[in-house]
């Protein structure tokens, strides 16, 4: 496994690579949810590359970039052992040179709930994901349904800037308890990782309303939200939306159609999403352990 700190040798490696070529993007602080990406990567490609960046400007001045966790040596260790060839894993000097003052902005689904909670959080991920995609060139580019708004806001722009990489998307990797891996889970108080998977049972509690019949906004929203509600650590629900999966605008009664319930809340200082599809093709989730 190469090591790769800057765009020119990436682009190289990446140029010379066997195809197809495969890219994993990440902010390290691995589990199992981003490896569960890098494996499948390894099944389908010649080449397999993971990408390691704290992206600054996702983060917005008040979020937790300073603190986000960083374990730089295991992330290496664990990505060698999950197949992958080249880590890229830049400073971010190397990223945003000093000059740099272009953004991707992608409008449609980065315009509701996160991007209405974090103003500028999607704009930073497009204009990342732009530059990895660019410096790689992958075949297929690997996300995961954990973040689905963040998926669709790089299907909508691979679509609209005509990138040449498919996107594979993958099921939520979750603790046997429920709650989705999260590099942000390593925040948690021991009392507030008890709580947290009071997030996945409020969204299943509504997925079962809809397995009994009901199709409407309101009642599946309420049904999450009151779950919600309930536990006391949870400091604020963010949101709670029935969505349309392509563009992220809300859907009043999903008839045959599907859709996600996308949910956020705080516990305690600490930012934890999740979402479960409802409809028509609903997907499984993939459970770590046994749920
Ligand atoms: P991150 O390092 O949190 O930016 O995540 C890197 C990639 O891994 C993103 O495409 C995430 O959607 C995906 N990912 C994070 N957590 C999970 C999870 N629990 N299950 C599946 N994919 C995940």
């Amino acid at each position: 496994m190469h090591v790769i700190t800057t765009v020119t040798e990436v682009q190289e490696a990446c140029r010379k690579a066997r195809r197809p070529l495969g890219l994993v993007p990440t902010m390290g602080a691995l589990h199992e949810g981003q490896l569960s990406l890098v494996r499948r990567a390894r099944q389908e490609n010649a080449t397999v590359v993971a990408s390691i960046f704290v992206n600054p400007l996702q983060f917005g001045p008040d979020e937790d970039l300073a603190t986000y966790p960083r374990t730089p040596e295991r992330d290496l260790a664990l990505l060698e052992e999950a197949g992958t060839d080249l880590v890229f894993a830049p400073p971010p000097e190397e990223v945003y040179p000093q000059g740099f003052v272009t953004a991707v902005e992608v409008k449609g689904p980065a315009l509701h709930l996160e991007g209405h909670v974090r103003p500028h959080h999607f704009q930073g991920v497009a204009t990342v994901v732009t530059k990895l995609l660019c410096a790689t060139l992958p075949d297929l580019a690997y996300f995961g349904r954990k973040d689905a708004q963040q998926v669709a806001v790089v299907r909508r722009m691979i679509r609209d800037l005509d990138i040449q990489a498919t996107l594979v998307v993958l099921p939520t990797v979750r603790e046997p308890d429920g709650l989705a891996m999260s590099s942000r889970n390593a925040y948690l108080s021991a009392s507030e990782r008890a709580a947290a998977p009071v997030l996945f049972r409020a969204l299943e509690a509504a997925r079962s309303l809809y397995q009994q019949g009901e199709r409407r906004r309101g009642p599946l929203e309420e049904a999450c939200r009151r779950v919600l509600e309930r536990e006391p650590l949870v400091r604020t629900i963010d949101y709670v939306a029935l969505v349309d999966p392509d563009d992220f605008t809300p859907v009043e009664d999903l008839g045959d159609g599907s859709g996600v319930l996308a949910a956020a809340l705080h516990i305690g200082t600490t930012h934890l999403i999740d979402n479960v599809c409802v409809g028509a093709e609903a997907p499984q989730v993939l459970p770590h352990g046994t749920l």
